[in-house]
């Protein structure tokens, strides 16, 4: 029977002492097997993970290694558990926790700053100065689930309570594990000065993070919105989600045409969500003098990058690392209000165990798959795609 010191818990809700988790070997390879449900400490909970979305990042992770980093290192064969894109139910409260209740529905954010550092102290806690350091006698409190510590491809996780956002009943288990993704465009969009009513965005390439910065953008006021990409299925979605005009960068160049939509001029803003090697030189083309550029991808490869024209143009460009600054409760906020429809881009789902499946459809873009969701439990068979 589970149990902890200080530790409290349901009947209602009975918690094993070991459950399903997959674990990363070597790069590539996934191998489900058994661990012990973890236990929370002070300002944790434990959560049953109902749902667990994939991110393009998870793939990164488990192919490369970076930018997970356990215990100082790559994560091949630690034990570790990758998946970050979680929600569930709160099962277990760890000593003092009082802000949150057993049985109560939540989503997660991803990084616990530690809490102490220069940049936590600011709501930096995605640049937190102790990334990584939660191993052995340095234990600074930090913890990024599915980077450096274990993640949601199995039954159960650790939260420090300040990563949880709760959600309504109306909101679907699928629906919960976007409000991360939303929250990284939302937090692009804080950096970049996050008043955007009447002025102009672009959002490049419409990957889950560009496809929910367009509903962000437009839940804000921003006027016009313009999405830029390759795959017309995708621009479509775009548009559904509030795109006012979208370019396919196949047929069109880029920067021309954004300047055409926006009445010859530059936009004020551009969200970068393509990692594309030329991005950023098109970026500051994009943009006014004076206007703002945030890179949310990880590009492949280092490339040039015409600074002389970001310098004498008195251009910003902002790095983001995942969602800081409370920016996943601000998109929580818009989905709870129905402000835009985050499920259009949830396409698949799968059971847990199925989660090679689920990796393959994404990855391979199968049946063109955005977002793909695993499942522990209650997966539907009408969700499931068919094979
Ligand atoms: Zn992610
Ligand atoms: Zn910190």
């Amino acid at each position: 029977m589970y149990s902890a010191r200080g530790v409290k818990t349901s009947p209602d809700l009975p918690i094993p002492e070991t459950m399903k988790a997959w674990v990363l070997g070597n790069a590539g390879e996934l191998r489900l097997t058994k661990k012990p449900v973890p236990v929370p400490k002070r300002a944790e909970v434990l959560v049953r993970i109902d749902a667990v979305a994939i991110c393009a990042t998870d793939l990164e992770i488990i192919d490369h290694g970076p930018p997970a980093s356990i215990r100082g290192g790559l994560p091949f064969n630690k034990n570790f558990t990758p998946g970050h894109e979680y929600m569930g139910t709160v099962v277990a409260l760890g000593p003092g926790v009082d802000e949150y209740r057993i049985g109560q529905r939540i989503t997660v954010e991803i990084h616990a700053g530690c809490g102490q550092c220069k940049r936590c102290r600011e709501g930096m806690y995605t640049s937190c100065h102790n990334y990584g350091l939660n191993y052995g006698d340095v234990d600074k409190g930090h913890r990024a689930n599915g980077f450096t510590t274990d993640g949601g491809f199995c039954e159960y996780q650790v939260n420090a309570i300040n990563t949880l956002v709760a959600i309504p009943d109306a909101m679907s288990d699928e629906e919960a594990t976007l409000v991360v993704t939303a929250g990284t465009a939302m937090y692009g969009l804080t950096e970049l000065g996050g008043l955007v009513a009447g002025e102009s965005v672009v959002v490049t390439g419409p990957g889950p993070i560009g496809l929910l910065g367009v509903a962000v953008a437009k839940a804000l006021g921003a006027q016009p919105v313009i999405l830029t990409g390759t795959r017309d299925n995708r621009l479509k979605i775009g548009r559904e989600l509030g795109a006012d005009h979208v370019v396919n960068v196949r047929n069109e160049n880029a920067v021309e045409a954004v300047r055409r939509l926006n009445g010859g001029k530059g936009v004020d803003y551009v969200l970068e969500c393509s990692g594309a090697p030329n991005a950023v030189n098109e970026a500051i083309r994009m943009v006014n003098r004076g206007g703002k550029v945030c890179l949310a991808a990880f590009p492949h490869q280092e490339t040039p990058v015409d600074v002389a024209h970001i310098v004498r143009n008195n251009i910003y460009l902002y790095g983001i690392r995942g969602e800081g600054k409370s920016a996943t409760h601000r998109a929580e906020a818009f989905m709870s209000q129905k402000r835009f429809d985050a499920t259009k881009i949830h396409t698949h789902t799968f059971a847990l165990d199925d989660l090679p499946t689920a990796i393959r459809y994404a990855k391979e873009r199968i049946d063109d798959a955005i977002k793909v969701v695993v499942k522990a439990r209650g997966v539907a068979a009408h969700r499931v795609a068919a094979e």
